[in-house]
């Protein structure tokens, strides 16, 4: 988990949004590699191990998905990029499952802070490519994010990641990549389409959470 990610998480517990504090037992660079994310309002714990953040209470641990649509390599790379309208390196993406793998060949054509959500065990942490694992949200800022890259989950997730569910975290405007095994939902609206993904960007139809902060 690179230490400039760290503001832009969030307690997944039910109570005002929080950001987390953190414990770095072992870094490499600015990435925590091990240590502990806490949250100040609930004291619900998160664990970095191996540079990963462990959301989902030890229930989800990196694992293969079976998709098998997105090969690595510096072409998948470069068309991910153009995707997600990487024109600068500002902000940062959301590389889910699989996609985790181009995250670090990503990084070597623009060089942007990468979120890796459930991401693949042959995804590569560190160097700009952060980590975590989460049930069936994804533990940051409401629309913090630029873009993401959506995979969808194994058909035997007890708790899947869903894509309207995993929008919440792409501004409005953001760019939404997937697959076409992954059914577009109300709250994008597809740009481009070819026989393997499709893009899209996030429309405002999702509605947004709100936070009520006492009695106005
Ligand atoms: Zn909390």
């Amino acid at each position: 988990m690179h230490s400039e990610l760290v503001d832009t998480l969030r307690c997944l517990s039910v109570h005002e949004e929080s950001w987390l504090v953190v414990a770095a037992d072992e870094t490499d660079g600015r990435h925590i590699m091990r240590g502990l994310l806490g949250c100040p309002v609930c004291h619900a714990r998160y664990p970095i191990e191996h540079g990963i953040a462990d959301f989902s209470g030890g229930a989800r641990v990196p694992v293969a998905l079976d998709t098998g649509s997105v090969p690595p390599g510096e072409a998948a790379a470069v068309k991910l990029a153009a995707m997600l309208d990487l024109t600068d390196p500002s902000g940062y993406v959301i590389l889910v499952g699989e996609w985790a793998r181009l995250g670090a060949a990503l990084r070597e054509i623009v060089p942007v802070m990468a979120l890796a959500v459930n991401p693949h065990p042959d995804a590569i942490i560190g160097g700009g490519v952060s980590g975590l694992t989460t049930l069936d949200r994804i533990p940051v800022a409401a629309s913090s994010a630029r873009g993401i890259a959506f995979a969808p989950p194994g058909a035997t997730d007890e708790q899947p990641l869903e894509l309207s569910a995993a929008l919440g975290a792409v501004r409005p405007g953001g760019r939404v990549v997937a697959g076409i095994d992954v059914t577009a939902t109300d709250d994008v609206a597809v740009v481009a389409r070819d026989g393997e993904h499709w893009v899209a960007t996030r429309t405002s139809g999702a509605p947004m959470i709100r936070l009520v902060r006492g009695r106005a």
